[in-house]
């Protein structure tokens, strides 16, 4: 008869470490962002990060922290050894990164470790080394107050990690990344990076806008505009770029969470949501927010290798991180053809009586650029006037002709619109390659005709599109278009759409289809052309497309009818067209987000020709 043992024995310490290391340090970038916040708990206010392949072989991190004490410098090293906590009750009331005392343990567990540290008050400083929580030596040694920690042949006793590896190039990648996040949140540290002993980031110390230039790079002041919006439930602080400065690619987006770098995809669709029509379908505006709110209302995934949260208050925070990105972005009228959505909250804070008290010029952007903040709706404009100039000036425009020279502004669509003030237009002229210098409201503007006419029409159509009210000019000889399956399918599709706007088409057998009549804009165009070309971008875009036809219709539509930069117009018709740009609720900017008033207020003329300027 065999008598059965006890089977249960607990894990030796070093075993036990290595598979709790596996959950904090999965590679060396989780390495990298304990450590570096362990600096910034530490009050240092410069780091410098040392990394070799990819951090696999080599990550050094300085700071000029508190550092720690002879013992401290022996137990830091052990599992739950943290000076950030002592009781339970304490976790509720945490302003530091780390409290679990768990990843410099890990870290000790799959490395090779040697550590330098030094307190202001202690004479020496004390160097430690162990490899793989193994203690293999510590001594005193003259060193700077701070701490240093080298970590080396990360995961040399656990082949498959390092096996698990991805390549040199993606670990780097990830340790720039986690390098960018900490020290965009903290522009008050100094921050240096390193990668096989050539610089990557020299930060000096400087304020949240700068950082994000030096950290970005390629932004202009002027092209990042600030977020600030403080209400009871969260305060939102922080930067977005311009418009114009949408990416194709990612990786510009930050956000914070009471100071944390946090992922949201929820978020994120709230600032798309807020560029929505300002930039092109598949770009990515650049942002870097930070969002504060009671720490009881956020469930921050205690996780160390997690970057998702949970907000209590989520959906308020959509609406009021859209509005306040919206409001930054220089347009916060709401129109209901834009599909802004009927987020709660939304129209409360709009309606707050300040939500409107733009600043009219970011005072860095002392460049004669556009101002892209200017929004002429925001009512700090003096001397307006109402809706009858615009009518006044109309009527004086002939509206049946459609030579180049004249531009044909839309009255019967104008008078449905809901009455707008429009800061006055003074006088108007144009240079020779076609841009509209304008005086509004005492301030010289230059406007991009073709932009500002893709703009106009943009709005048009896409008003025809929500009511349907587009006119047809009938032509005297239907012509003829033959269109190639795809296109016919999608020409199917968004007939009903084309009409709306004032395409007057129909099918002719196979794949033929009949145009008898276009909208006015097209004359002197090539319709033909134009009709494919919308089809085609349908056709192409169609994901885009499907997720909000209209847009893509009349996006397609303005940019294909649109004048070119060069059309001369008559000077009262220059008048009509300014005045239909500011009528448009973002008169600011193309539809594709591009620029098209370029502002030279008082305030950029006097920095221009401010004493000791060249
Ligand atoms: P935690 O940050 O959760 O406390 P860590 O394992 O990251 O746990 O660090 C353990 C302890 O070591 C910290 O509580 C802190 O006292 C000390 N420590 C770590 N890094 C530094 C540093 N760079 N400067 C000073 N003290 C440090
Ligand atoms: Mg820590």
């Amino acid at each position: 008869m065999l008598f059965l043992i006890d089977v249960i024995k607990l894990l030796p310490d070093n075993v036990a470490n290595q598979i709790a290391a596996g959950e904090v340090v999965q590679r060396p970038a989780s390495a990298v962002k304990e450590m570096l916040e362990n600096c910034l708990d530490a009050h240092a206010t410069s780091i410098k990060l040392f990394i070799k392949d990819g951090g696999s072989t080599y990550i050094k991190i300085q700071d000029n922290g508190i550092g720690m004490s002879e013992t401290d410098a022996r137990m830091c090293w052990e599992r739950h050894a943290t000076s950030k906590i002592s009781t339970a009750q304490d976790l509720y009331s945490l302003n530091t990164f780390g409290f679990r005392g768990e990843a410099l343990a890990s870290i000790a567990a799959v490395a090779m470790v040697e550590m330098v540290t030094r307190r202001q008050e202690d004479d020496a400083a004390t160097k430690i080394i162990i490899h793989g929580n193994e203690i293999q030596s510590q001594e005193l040694c003259s060193g700077a107050v701070g701490t240093t920690i080298t970590v080396k042949n990360l995961f040399y006793n656990i082949p498959a990690r390092r096996n698990f590896l991805k390549s040199i190039s993606v670990e780097t990648k990830h340790i720039i990344e986690e390098f960018q996040r900490q020290s965009l949140a903290n522009p008050e540290v100094e921050y240096e990076l390193y990668n096989n002993n050539n610089e990557v980031h020299k930060l000096r110390i400087t304020n949240f806008k700068e950082r994000l230039r030096d950290v970005l790079i390629g932004y202009q002041p002027q092209d990042l505009l600030s977020v600030n919006e403080i209400t009871e439930i969260v305060e939102i602080t922080g930067h977005v770029a311009v418009p114009s400065k949408a990416k194709r690619t990612r990786g510009n987006q930050f956000f914070y969470a009471n100071h944390r770098f946090i992922k949201s995809h929820y978020l994120h669709h709230a600032v798309m949501a807020a560029y929505e029509g300002l930039i092109e379908n598949g770009t990515f505006p650049t942002y870097c927010l930070f969002i504060k709110v009671n720490p009881a209302k956020i469930d921050v995934n205690i996780h160390p290798t997690k970057t998702d949260v949970k907000f209590e208050d989520e959906k308020h925070i959509y609406s009021i991180l859209k509005a306040a990105v919206r409001k930054a972005v220089g347009n916060f009228v709401v129109q209901p053809d834009m599909s802004l959505g009927d987020l709660d909250g939304l129209e409360g804070l709009l309606n707050t009586p300040n939500y409107r008290d733009q600043p009219l010029l970011d005072k860095n952007a002392g460049v004669p650029n556009s101002d892209r903040k200017f929004n002429p709706f925001n009512g700090n404009y003096n001397n307006h006037k109402r809706h009858q100039d615009w009518a006044k000036i109309l009527g004086s425009v002939e509206t049946t002709h459609s030579t180049p020279s004249h531009y044909n502004a839309d009255t019967q669509d104008l008078n449905e619109l809901i009455p707008h003030e429009i800061p006055e237009v003074s006088s108007c002229f144009q240079l020779k390659n076609g841009y509209i210098c304008a005086v509004i409201a005492g301030d010289l503007h230059v406007i991009n005709t073709h932009r500002a006419h893709k703009r106009i029409l943009f709005e048009k159509y896409l008003r025809y599109l929500a009511h349907g009210k587009g006119v047809s000019q009938q032509l005297l000889f239907p012509r003829n278009i033959e269109l190639s399956h795809g296109l016919m399918a999608v020409f199917n599709d968004t007939q009903p759409l084309l009409k709306k706007i004032g395409f007057e088409l129909s099918q002719f057998g196979g794949n033929s289809i009949l145009v008898n009549g276009l909208p006015p804009d097209l004359e002197n165009k090539d319709e033909l052309e134009i009709i494919e070309n919308i089809l085609t971008d349908i056709a192409n875009g169609q994901d885009a497309a499907s997720a909000n036809l209209n847009k893509f219709v009349a996006t397609s539509m303005a940019s294909n009818a649109a004048m070119k930069n060069n059309t001369q117009l008559e000077e009262l018709s220059q008048k009509a067209f300014v005045n239909e740009l500011l009528r448009c609720t973002e008169a600011n900017y193309s539809p594709d987000g591009l620029p098209a008033i370029a502002r030279l207020g008082d305030d950029v003329l006097f920095e221009m020709f401010k004493k000791g300027k060249i």
